[in-house]
């Protein structure tokens, strides 16, 4: 029997751009059948809820109140709730999995890390780092920036994004070899398209889906049929140009820009 998660959601305890609160979050996904979600909220270097001047230790706190909210709810109807988060650098955003809340009490330093940092240390502390919706181009940014050299895989499908920026991860992921999963950057609740990550065996913690990314076992994607495709045919604009980000954090133009 298969077990569907969400990979990628906000709350608005957390996220300053989030629309819902972790309660609603996950009665939404338990109505829509889902086994679990991990909630993923904007961390420090991104559109967090969360008072930059207040100490370290109340930020964390404050940070973790969404999931907490969303695993009491989630507790109490039959859905099982994950943390995560979502770090932005430079316009590029990071979904990392499975730190726990005493060591990033333990690490304030963490928000200051950069893309190389960032994963060599996740992975110390035995978790892993996804690539955000790498495609991604809004009127916020000023370029599309690949860490290829920076994640364990990359978010492949996002509901938030347009048709052509999946199609592309599709296409540079499968190129790199690239572990790929799915996810709806709900900020909203209901209402919002829903997708996520199929997977054989329920999670018991969330060291169990570290454990699926780093063995880049293939996972199922839960998304619309043709979502992968080109819808029309793309256009490729100065901005929609990607830039890869080489093994020192130096951006290159990418030379290509898997639209074939
Ligand atoms: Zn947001
Ligand atoms: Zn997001």
């Amino acid at each position: 029997m298969p077990f569907l998660y969400e990979t990628h959601m906000h709350t608005c305890q957390g996220s300053a751009c989030g629309r819902a609160t972790g309660r609603e979050q996950a009665r939404v996904y338990r109505d829509a059948g889902y086994t679990g979600i991990i909630i993923t909220d904007h961390f420090f270097g991104g559109n967090t809820a969360v008072d930059r001047r207040l100490p370290w230790e109340e930020r964390i706190d404050l940070f973790w109140r969404g999931y907490e909210e969303a695993k009491e709810e989630g507790d109490r109807i039959g859905l099982d709730v994950f943390f995560g988060l979502e770090q932005n650098i430079h316009f590029d955003e990071y979904l990392i999995y499975g730190l726990t809340k005493e060591y990033m009490k333990a690490h304030p330093e963490m928000e200051h890390w950069n893309r190389r940092s960032q994963l060599e240390e996740v992975h110390k502390a035995g978790g892993c780092v996804i690539q955000a919706h790498p495609f991604r181009m809004r009127d916020y940014m000023d370029r599309i920036r690949l860490g290829l050299h920076f994640c364990d895989g990359i978010e492949v499908a996002n509901a938030g994004n347009d048709q052509m920026d999946d199609a592309r991860a599709w296409r540079y992921g499968r190129e790199k070899g690239l572990l790929m999963t799915a996810g709806s950057d709900n900020h909203c609740g209901a209402n919002w398209p829903l997708y996520g990550v199929v997977l054989e065996k329920r999670l018991t913690n969330i060291e169990d889906y570290v454990k699926i990314i780093m063995k880049k076992s293939s996972v199922q994607l839960h998304i619309p049929e043709g979502r992968l495709e080109f819808a029309d045919p793309p256009v490729i604009d100065e901005r929609h140009k990607a830039l890869m980000l080489d093994e020192q954090e130096r951006e290159h133009p990418a030379e290509k820009e898997w639209i074939e």
